[in-house]
């Protein structure tokens, strides 16, 4: 940015950090720096922002929880965006029906962690949710990703999105018009170059036994704590899997499950997880990843793409 673009984005935004390390803002716990990082405090703010950011040509990018990115550049120019407290409500929605399974809608905010919205679903007996116990990052991140786990995933339970186009336009996409696919989804017309911002959403949940509804979530941070490892810093799976197999599974068959090269390990626990030992440097996970892709290509024919959003 230009000092009059740097003096124009103040004017507009209150909390705007300069020079930011998104290694702190990672669940790498490592990564490059960002010219700025804007916390937007409300979806009015947005809009103008983003149609200022079009406008005077500004590159963007969207940060939410930071538990599946990795910024690699020495230094990202432009400015990433954080949802702020007015992004984070969620509320049962007044278009509640009732049917014979019981279906509940509710609205949430994309800045909401997901973590607090399994407890909402826990707390209010609503069940569907369950799945996404002890997956970090936010609701927006969630959809964006497609999060799943335990063979359920965001597409299966999402209504409708609300999204703040790149020229600051709101829309609201109903689920049927939106490309969801194995960790991945596509709005209308992002195919041809639209980006969104998805401010909220509703999703689709079941009146459910309190007791079960909670008995599930304990189970699933259950297994979370047997087979995958805790603390080190990771964006969980980094590969994802292909087509009837299972990343992890061909990691460990070429023999690199707990393999080190400098800061970056893979997890003796979870061959999937690339793990920052404390001291890596961004490039040591890259380097790390294109030697598994290497190896697993060389001895399994099979390509394994990142899961992981690399900046
Ligand atoms: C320990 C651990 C376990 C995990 N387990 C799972 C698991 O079981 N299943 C699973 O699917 N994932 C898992 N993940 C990965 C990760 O938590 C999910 O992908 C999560 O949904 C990412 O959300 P986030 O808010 O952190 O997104 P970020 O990492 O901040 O961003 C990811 C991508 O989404 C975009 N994005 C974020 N917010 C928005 C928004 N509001 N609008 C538009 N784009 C946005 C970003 O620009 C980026 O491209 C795990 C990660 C960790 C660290």
């Amino acid at each position: 940015m230009i000092d009059s673009q740097r003096k124009q984005l103040e004017q507009r935004i209150s909390q705007v950090q300069w020079d930011v390390d998104m290694g702190s803002r990672s669940t790498f716990k490592v990564g490059g720096r960002a010219e700025a990082l804007v916390k937007v405090k409300d979806q009015g703010e947005l809009s103008s922002l983003l149609a200022w950011a079009e406008s005077n040509g500004v590159p963007w990018a969207i940060l939410g929880g930071g538990s599946n990115i990795l910024v690699v550049t020495d230094r990202f120019e432009g400015m990433f965006l954080q949802l702020g407290d007015g992004f984070t409500e969620i509320r049962v929605a007044e278009k509640k029906v009732t049917t014979a399974t019981g279906y509940v809608f509710i609205s949430v905010g994309g800045g909401c962690r997901l973590g607090l919205l399994v407890s909402f679903c826990s707390q209010k007996a609503l069940a569907c949710m369950e799945w996404a116990t002890g997956i970090p990052g936010t609701v927006g991140g969630a959809i964006r990703m497609n999060a799943g786990a335990h063979g359920s995933q965001m597409a299966d339970i999402v209504h409708s999105v609300t999204l703040v186009a790149q020229t600051g336009q709101v829309l609201e996409v109903p689920a049927e018009d939106i490309a969801f696919g194995y960790r991945t989804t596509c709005f209308p017309r992002e195919s041809a170059g639209q980006r969104y911002v998805i401010v909220g959403c509703t999703l689709q949940l079941a009146s459910g036994d309190a007791e079960q509804v909670k008995g599930r979530c304990r189970e699933y941070a259950h297994w979370r704590k047997e087979h995958q490892p805790g603390g080190a810093g990771s964006a969980g799976s980094f590969f994802k899997n292909p087509q009837d197999d299972s990343a992890g599974r061909l990691i460990e068959a070429v023999g690199l499950k707990g393999f080190q090269l400098r800061g970056a390990k893979i997890s003796g626990k979870h061959a999937n997880f690339i793990i920052n030992n404390g001291d890596a440097v961004p490039q040591d996970i890259v380097e790390l990843m294109e030697f598994i892709q290497k190896k697993v290509k060389e001895e399994t024919g099979v390509q394994l793409e990142p899961e992981v959003h690399i900046y």
